[in-house]
């Protein structure tokens, strides 16, 4: 089984317009959304058969008063400032970081360690048949690397299950722990471009990580129009640093018009004239 991934190294690049509709053409693969901040995936998607499942990363302490004697050892030592004690000595579970020091130095072990509910991850079935993964990071939790993480074990558990030949993903924007996460493992990444100052800096950015991993990668420039000296730029850095030149999709009001009305922008038949032939330079990429 191979993984395509999706990348950008920031957010409205047309990624999930892209990456839903190479979904669309391989018929035969695992859908996965690794942007668990906000998933947009299933948007396009539109899955209708949702099971969901909590996901816990780490611990948040918990006093019990019956047991608590009003020492004050534990807010005291706390270096988060995580315990106070209004009217009682309690902890206030979002600032509290779960190093665990409170239960250790509470004399009466009154302190416990209960698993700390960060957010929920779920399977699903896309409407045109394709198993679908994604997840939602509670707000204000930190472990995005390790949803992203849970999602592909699930999704790639899965595919060897049932022998799915290939997991296609729409990676997190940025260069943060979860866009680490989710290039695990991976075959091939599609890095998706816009013809802007801050588009190509970005770019770099995430190709560098790739880079760092290992990965090969291909870039496509989305609204290449909009700008062609910017994308002719983009073009010329691909090729120097060796990294496929996979297309460039021009700006076009039909595909806006597509995820306005939430359906996947490569279904609309204009609009697989324009992406096809890069889903064949991606499927000739990823076997080379
Ligand atoms: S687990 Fe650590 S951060 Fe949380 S309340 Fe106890 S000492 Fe503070
Ligand atoms: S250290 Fe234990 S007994 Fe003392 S205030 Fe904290 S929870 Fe209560």
């Amino acid at each position: 089984m191979k993984e395509i991934l999706v990348l950008s190294g920031k957010g409205g690049t047309g990624k999930t317009s892209l990456a839903s509709s190479f979904m669309y053409y391989a018929k035969s693969c695992i859908a996965c959304d690794y942007d668990v901040d906000a998933s947009n995936l299933p948007i396009l998607l539109k899955p209708n058969k949702i099971e969901d499942y909590a996901f816990s990363a780490g611990e948040t302490a918990y006093i019990d008063n019956e047991s608590c004697i009003d020492c004050g050892v534990c807010a005291a030592l706390c270096r988060f400032d995580a315990i106070i004690s209004d009217p009682s000595y309690q902890v206030v579970p979002l600032s509290c970081e779960g190093c665990g020091f409170c239960a250790q130095v509470c004399p009466v072990q009154a302190v416990t360690m209960i698993a700390r509910s960060s957010g929920r991850w779920f399977q699903a079935l896309s409407h045109v048949g394709q198993p679908l993964f994604f997840a939602e990071l509670r707000p204000g939790e930190e472990n995005s690397g390790k949803l992203v993480a849970q999602v592909k074990s699930v999704a790639r558990k899965f595919g060897t299950d049932c022998r799915m030949p290939l997991i296609i993903s729409d990676g997190p924007p940025g260069i943060g722990c979860a866009v680490i996460s989710s290039l695990v493992a991976v075959d091939l990444v599609i890095l998706v471009a816009e013809p802007s100052l801050s588009g190509f800096h970005d770019l770099q950015r995430v190709s560098e990580l790739m880079r760092m991993r290992g990965v090969k990668g291909g870039v496509i420039i989305n609204k290449w129009d909009l700008n062609p000296s910017a994308s002719h730029e983009i073009e010329a850095w691909a090729q120097q640093n060796n990294i496929l030149f996979l297309g460039r999709v021009p700006f076009s009001e039909r595909i806006a018009e597509m995820v306005a009305k939430a359906a996947i922008p490569g279904a609309d038949p204009d609009i697989e004239n324009l992406l096809r032939p890069i889903w064949e330079n991606i499927q000739r990429l990823l076997v080379s």
